[in-house]
């Protein structure tokens, strides 16, 4: 593992990127550290493959600068970049066998042949494919072929490994085995990871950080309990996990917390970001209710201790799933907002539809975005 002086690996700054009118990003800028898993997350079309091709090389930029530990990389063609990709697809060589496929880079770059069975063992280790070595791509199961472009791309010790939706083609279960995988190859090699999905478990479940991106603008970069939890927008509200957006204007703001007045008149008191300096009173926006953090009591035990408020309710409908119940709570103007209680043999039994209800969200959880 080299050592590094600059901790930033990848540096994106005011990039650009037109496919003659059409602006496929329109001003990117982020900084990705080193050993860094850092993920591109976003719907089809948002452009996150086309900054991930412009890292690689295989795209131009239109304006702005990649830099790479330090240099700026715009001259520097795809194969003299520090830089290795995972593609969708796999793209293994179907005529070579398991360990040819992963010392093909390794022969490229003229290591010796000493060199390159060394690594290729170690490879094959790393990614448990001992047994099959000497198998062609064709007799391998998705999951395996995975592991061989997985052992290819990283066998050169690249400084960036670049993943562009590298789970999508595999079922569920793997994919979720696949997650744990690469999360702890990226511990293990060092290598700073950047990985692109329009799947925000994904994304949660194995980033260091996360860049959310939509119609090829950054919408919000951070953790994923961040983002989950400090959703900057609607969009990422929205789009990462499910929630409740109630239309809401300020009425007020005390200790550093929003009071929104909603529809049905009652308030609740959400945090927000930056509430002294753009958040005057009479603000419309949104209010952001997660399911999973809201509260129901069935009329009469309310509680009294509630932080955010109350809203009374009715119970329009209840559907089991598995480990939650979602409920359906329609509030006094007609809104109805989803509600999601952990199973927990038969403790929410006493909530039917038609029941009166009031909901209160867990301190902290409701949020309030201008946008
Ligand atoms: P997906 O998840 O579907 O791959 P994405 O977020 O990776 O989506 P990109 O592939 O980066 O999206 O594409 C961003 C936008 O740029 C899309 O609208 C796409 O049609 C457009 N685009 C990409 N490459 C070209 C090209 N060579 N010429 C014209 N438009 C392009």
């Amino acid at each position: 593992r080299t050592r590094v002086t600059d901790p930033t690996a990848v540096s994106i700054r005011n990039v650009k990127k037109h496919f003659g009118d059409f602006v496929a990003l329109s001003n990117i800028s982020l900084d990705i550290t080193d050993n860094e898993f850092f993920t591109l997350l976003g719907p089809s079309g948002c452009g996150k493959t086309t900054l991930l091709r412009m890292i690689a090389g295989f795209e131009s930029t239109t304006a702005g600068e990649i830099w790479l530990y330090g240099d700026e990389i715009e001259s520097l063609p795809p194969n003299q970049r520090p830089v290795n990709t995972v593609f969708q697809d796999y793209a293994l060589f179907p005529h070579m066998n398991v360990a040819k496929n992963i010392g093909f880079g390794l022969k490229m770059l003229g290591w010796s042949e000493r060199e390159q069975q060394a690594r290729v063992d170690e490879m094959v280790q790393t990614v448990k494919l001992q047994e099959f070595v000497h198998r062609k791509p064709a007799q391998l199961s998705g999951g395996q072929q995975q592991r061989v472009a997985l052992a290819r791309a990283i066998a050169p010790k690249p400084k960036v490994l670049l993943l562009d939706e590298p789970l999508s083609a595999l079922d569920l279960k793997l994919r979720q085995q696949m997650r744990a995988e690469l999360k702890s190859l990226q511990r293990e090699t060092g290598i700073t990871f950047i990985f692109v999905t329009h799947d925000q478990e994904e994304a949660l479940t194995m980033s260091d950080r996360v860049a959310v991106m939509s119609s090829g603008e950054l919408q919000q970069i951070g953790s994923p309990v961040e983002v989950y939890e400090k959703p900057a927008n609607r969009f990422v509200a929205n789009f990462i996990g499910e929630t409740n957006l109630l239309d809401a204007t300020v009425s007020d703001i005390v200790d550093g917390r929003v009071h929104c007045t909603l529809a049905s008149g009652e308030t609740i008191i959400a945090e927000a970001e930056d509430i002294n300096n753009s958040l005057p009173v009479g603000t419309h926006g949104l209010v952001s209710l997660r399911p999973e953090r809201i509260a129901i009591h069935a009329n009469g035990s309310l509680n009294a201790n509630s932080v955010t408020g109350t809203l009374g309710g009715t119970l329009t409908g209840t559907t089991y799933l598995g480990t939650d119940t979602q409920y359906d709570v329609q509030l006094k103007d007609g809104t109805v907002i989803g509600v999601r209680l952990q199973n927990d043999a038969g403790q929410n039994s006493n909530l039917s539809p038609g029941h009166a209800v009031e909901l209160d969200a867990a301190d902290g959880s409701a949020r309030f975005l201008v946008n």
